[in-house]
């Protein structure tokens, strides 16, 4: 397929602006060789409007139509094969199994949501019948059902090129909601968000979608992405990033005429508890911790950034045995020098408070490694230095050590809200430690026992979300088909006629949906 590094609007590439970007190779320390163009206001204006006139035909597909859709995407994004996985790489400077997990992973979650529309029940259904003769007033027929808010727009994160960009987990989730999607690109792989568009624009074509269900837009400045969600058009913001932008483009959106929602799914330190019963495995722990603090030069929204321990006996053997797997770390490029930049001044911050514990001996070549380094401070100085609980983007991890476990409590009530929290040790012991799951339970939106935090399973029952600034709203799920919520909002019939009800409220229930009907399950 041809990249093509104009703007898509709709079914038109337009590419009216002067202003050009390329996105850069971190392996070679070279630019890229596309030129794109950002958008322009009156671009961005004209995808806006194309939107909203095809959020009237869209909303009204069937949820056969989108599924079909949905799968037609997942086809021709497979289709784009080795073209798709070397600019991922070249844009990333990630590895090539990462691109073909990630691309595999993006497949799954299309399938995923196609499967959700298969089943239906993301309606949510649900019936009072009418009691004409209830005293002392009559009781109406009253049913409610899930229907999509409108155009969402998407910003491709910069960390997921795939998964969570273009035709992410975000953009998914809204196209089966029955919503048109606009993308502001991510700068940084716009290359690879430009195959990716052109694959949703086949599948468009395909499956005859109305002009405007979906755009992908350039641009490597903010006043696109602002200009975009302060359009009265856009009813929802998807957004994976710093905490910095996020709430940025929060602030904005609440101070809207029409305020919408944004969810946005930002920075976490996810905090680890070692109890002293997990140190029996402390060479186990230790390698697991190197390994996914270091994972994918430690890029991801679940590296875990913090580490309590409790001061005893085996506690040193562990933090040695930690400090000699982090030595042996083989440093990995990190995406872009603007996030190698904030790592090391990320770092520097941290060691004006902490101490070095270990730092990766690999003497690589690479102009923007990430070379994974952990820090150790106690708890005294983690309480009065309250820098040192904000993320660090990068292999990094700071170790907490506790005198005793009432002194990690209150360290752990100050911690800002987080996507994981994660307790190592027995059974016996965590069922006797209350008190610490009740405050790793108040800030975290998922809570793991005996294992990382890193590697989020896409399934329904994931919460990928906690407490701000982890996300702007943490009763809503980014990963798995309850992130659909977050674009959907119920509406009521009140005694309204049956042949002009939805399917899903009808009498007879044709799409055969469980559904609640005066308070009881049913499934007829
Ligand atoms: P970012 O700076 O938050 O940018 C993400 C997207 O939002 C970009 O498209 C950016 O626009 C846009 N944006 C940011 N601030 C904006 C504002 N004030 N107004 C309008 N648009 C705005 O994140 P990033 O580029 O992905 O990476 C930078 C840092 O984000 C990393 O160093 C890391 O700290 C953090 N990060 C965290 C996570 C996580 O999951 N916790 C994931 C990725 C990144 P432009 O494209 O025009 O710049």
């Amino acid at each position: 397929m041809t990249l093509r590094t104009e703007n898509l609007i709709g079914t038109s590439y337009s590419a009216e602006g002067s202003n050009t970007f390329q996105s850069f190779n971190p392996i070679t320390n070279t630019p890229n060789p596309w030129m794109f163009t950002s958008a322009t206001s009156q671009e961005a204006a004209i995808a806006t409007q194309k939107a909203a006139e095809a959020f009237k035909i869209y909303q009204q597909t069937s949820l056969i139509d989108r599924a079909r859709f949905l799968r037609c995407i997942a086809k021709n994004i497979n289709t784009l094969g080795d073209q798709l996985f070397e600019t991922y790489c070249q844009e990333s400077g990630l590895p090539l199994g990462r691109a073909k997990g990630e691309c595999q992973r993006t497949l799954g979650q299309l399938e995923g949501f196609a499967k959700a529309l298969d089943a239906g029940q993301f309606l949510e259904p649900v019936i009072d019948t009418a009691d004409p003769n209830r005293s002392p007033m009559p009781k109406p027929d009253i049913r409610k059902l899930n229907q999509p808010i409108g155009p969402i727009l998407v910003f491709g994160a910069s960390n997921f090129p795939l998964a969570y960009s273009t035709a992410g987990g975000d953009t998914a989730s809204a196209l089966a909601c029955g919503c048109p999607v606009i993308v502001k690109a991510h700068p940084m792989h716009a290359g690879t968000g430009a195959l990716v568009a052109g694959a949703i624009l086949k599948a468009v074509e395909e499956c005859q979608m109305p002009d405007g269900v979906f755009s992908n837009l350039n641009s490597n400045n903010f006043e696109l992405g602002q200009q975009l969600i302060t359009d009265p058009l856009i009813k929802g913001v998807g957004f994976t990033g710093s905490i910095a932008g996020g709430t940025a483009l929060y602030r904005l959106a609440q101070n809207r005429t029409e305020p919408i929602p944004v969810f946005a799914e930002m920075g976490s330190v996810n905090p680890v508890i070692v109890l002293p019963s997990a140190l029996e495995h402390a060479t186990k722990w230790a390698t697991s911790y190197a390994d996914s603090i270091s994972l994918g030069s430690g890029q991801f929204c679940t590296n875990p950034g913090l580490i309590f321990c409790i001061e005893h006996p085996q506690l040193d053997q562990f933090l040695h045995k930690l400090a000699e797997e982090f030595r042996s770390v083989e440093d990995t490029s990190m995406l872009h020098p603007s996030i190698h930049k904030s790592y090391q001044e990320g770092k520097a911050a941290v060691a004006a408070t902490a101490d070095l514990m270990s730092t990766s001996n690999s003497t690589s070549d690479l102009a923007f490694a990430g070379k994974s380094a952990l820090y150790i401070v106690d708890a005294k100085k983690f309480k009065e230095h309250p820098g040192l609980h904000q993320e660090v983007f990068g292999p990094m991890s700071l170790v907490v050590r506790c005198a005793s476990i009432d002194e990690l409590i209150p360290l752990i009530y100050t911690l800002e809200g987080q996507l994981t929290g994660t307790i190592l040790g027995s059974t016996e012991e965590l069922s006797k430690e209350i008190a610490v799951i009740e405050a790793v339970k108040n800030r975290v939106g998922r809570l793991i026992f005996n294992g990382v935090p890193t590697g989020v399973e896409v399934c329904p029952a994931m919460h990928h979300g906690g407490p701000f600034p982890a996300s702007t709203d943490a009763r809503f799920t980014a990963v798995g088909i309850q992130s659909m919520k977050r674009w959907l909002r119920p509406i009521a019939y009140q005694n309204w006629p049956n042949e002009l009800l939805p399917e899903a409220l009808k009498d007879d229930n044709p799409m055969g949906l469980v559904r609640i009907v005066n308070n009881n399950w049913s499934n007829v």
